[in-house]
């Protein structure tokens, strides 16, 4: 199933339009229409490598040849018009963090990069914010920690630079989600230009099936301008403890029991995240266990809830109390924000959702990569990282509000390898597969049920919408985006028919 998938990709979109149309030619086109605020740029240009957003990743990298940086959502109008009349690829970027395998099928195309789309708004008095296409966590946390107010964000922990947007046209997952659950579920309009030329509100009450849509895969149906968002009065005066510990591969089945534990009753303010990685340190036997949390309460109440972990006698412990938006600068020492903000890393995802702790398959696994990486050196550049929210956020919408579909998954878990060069993937690439197949076989379902955003690209559509989601979406799809323009990021479907034959 997944080779077809796949091969229907490539015969569905290898003839891109360059053979037709050539880069000085959609650049002196795109020049010719776009305000002289906007600006187009050949990417064989070294202005190219100076103005455009970086790519997180390189590896599976999509191939450009315009870059366009539009300064109002009418000349987003026109880009995607002139695109779809020229029949010529595009692909938007936020904050270049997508790192999907499914955008290398991205070749001659127009990168329509939103970076001049970066502008925030709080209204204080309506409890909403409204932001542009491309800002990123960190913009987001400091403008709303300013206002007294908070969200579900990406920058808490976890990466502070990716795109606000671009995570949440696919839910957008962060620790205050046990408090709100995925970002798209705090959405209440967006501005979409659709592959039809038209800059379209969408929202509960214009067309929702649109905006239903848009909550969970909306990077199937256009190019989103602008996004509002309720905001929440801040939860315990802006403040939250960060607690950092670590523990020795050989206390991993203690540390999954009491993972087990948590997850029976994590309180709606507790999020926590785990990481399973190589360590050079000899006294920490070659494997060290990670684990973070973030407890939006005071440090009394969140110290009693980790007495379990604390009891274990970890290796190191680190308590702080830090302001809501500089999280990210504390937890985990930091390490995620720095690691997360710098591109040009070589990496290779593979991620599932689990739908329970299973401990004795999780210590297999742990055991599993222990024995791999000490045998392969190569593979010390995997890691397990696992992110898990209590329930009550995701439980505060019935699942048929918004395309977000995983709102019973206890863990949403990341095979991260990076490589040191492209000679090393093919080996990651097939440790990551591997430790995804034995962590699903303990994941509590049958189906691989993949968060689209950490998605490695292998999976298909069932498994980031789910079955029972794809006729719904497959009918949004022939209704706003009938030729497939949009269908490049883990699409719904890959493209119309049509697109086989240019
Ligand atoms: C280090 C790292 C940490 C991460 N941590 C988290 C996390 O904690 N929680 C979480 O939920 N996700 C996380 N992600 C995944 C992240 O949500 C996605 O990679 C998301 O696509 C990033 O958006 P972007 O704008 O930075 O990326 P881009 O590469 O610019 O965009 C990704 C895709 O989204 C689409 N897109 C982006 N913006 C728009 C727009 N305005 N309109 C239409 N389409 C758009 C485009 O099709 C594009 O191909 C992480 C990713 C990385 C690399």
């Amino acid at each position: 199933m997944l080779a077809k998938w796949f091969s229907w990709g490539l015969v569905a979109f290898a003839p891109s339009a360059l053979a037709l149309t050539g880069p000085q030619t959609v650049f002196d086109a795109l020049s010719a229409i776009l305000l002289p605020s906007s600006e187009v740029v050949l990417v064989s240009d070294d202005t190219y490598q100076k103005d455009f957003t970086p790519r997180y990743n390189l590896a599976e990298a999509p191939a450009y040849i315009v870059g366009v940086r539009p300064a109002v959502a009418e000349d987003v109008v026109k880009v995607v018009t002139y695109a779809r009349d020229s029949n010529i690829s595009i692909l938007t970027t936020g904050r270049g963090h997508g790192y999907t395998t499914s955008l290398a099928r991205v070749q001659g195309a127009i990168n329509m990069d939103l970076g001049k789309f970066n502008s925030i708004h709080v209204d204080a008095e309506a409890k909403t914010m409204t932001v542009g296409g491309a800002v990123n966590g960190y913009q987001v946390t400091a403008a709303l920690q300013e206002a007294g107010f908070e969200i579900v964000s990406t920058a808490t922990p976890q990466c502070p630079c990716i795109g606000f947007a671009g995570a949440s046209l696919g839910g957008g997952i962060g620790p205050y989600s046990g408090l709100y659950g995925p970002i798209s579920d705090s959405l209440l309009s967006v501005d979409i230009v659709t592959a039809d030329g038209r800059l379209l509100t969408v929202s509960e009450t214009e067309s929702p099936d649109l905006f239903d849509g848009i909550k969970g895969a909306g990077f199937n149906f256009g190019v989103v301008t602008s996004l509002t968002f309720q905001a929440y009065p801040a939860t315990n005066s802006g403040h939250a403890m960060n607690v950092d510990i670590t523990f020795l591969s050989s206390q991993n089945e203690s540390v999954w029991k009491a993972v087990e534990q948590l997850a029976a009753s994590q309180p709606k303010e507790l999020a926590f995240g785990l990481s399973v990685m190589h360590s050079p340190d000899p006294s920490m036997e070659g494997l060290l266990i990670s684990a973070n949390f973030i407890y939006a309460g005071p440090r009394s109440e969140g110290e009693a809830l980790l007495k379990p972990f604390l009891d274990l006698r970890p290796q190191n412990v680190n308590i702080s109390t830090v302001a809501w938006k500089d999280i990210p600068d504390v937890a985990n020492g930091g390490a995620i924000a720095k690691y997360g903000c710098t591109p040009g890393k070589y990496y290779i995802p593979y991620s599932l959702n689990l739908y329970q702790v299973d401990v004795p398959n999780l210590v297999d696994v742990v055991n599993y990569m222990s024995q791999a990486m000490g045998a392969d050196p190569v593979l010390q550049g995997t890691s397990i990282v696992w992110q898990q929210y209590a329930q009550h956020g995701f439980q505060l919408r019935a699942d048929d509000t918004s395309t977000f579909p995983y709102r019973d998954a206890k863990a949403f878990v990341q095979i991260d390898s990076l490589a040191a060069d492209a000679s090393q993937a093919p080996a990651l690439d097939k440790f990551g597969r591997e430790v995804r197949d034995l962590l699903q076989r303990g994941s509590g379902k049958d189906q691989l049920d993949v968060y689209v955003h950490f998605a490695h690209g292998d999976e298909g559509p069932a498994s980031w919408y789910t079955a029972e989601r794809l006729p719904k979406l497959v009918s949004l799809k022939e209704k706003y985006d009938p030729t497939g323009m949009f269908s490049w990021y883990n699409p719904v479907i890959l493209a119309n028919p049509s697109y086989q034959n240019l």
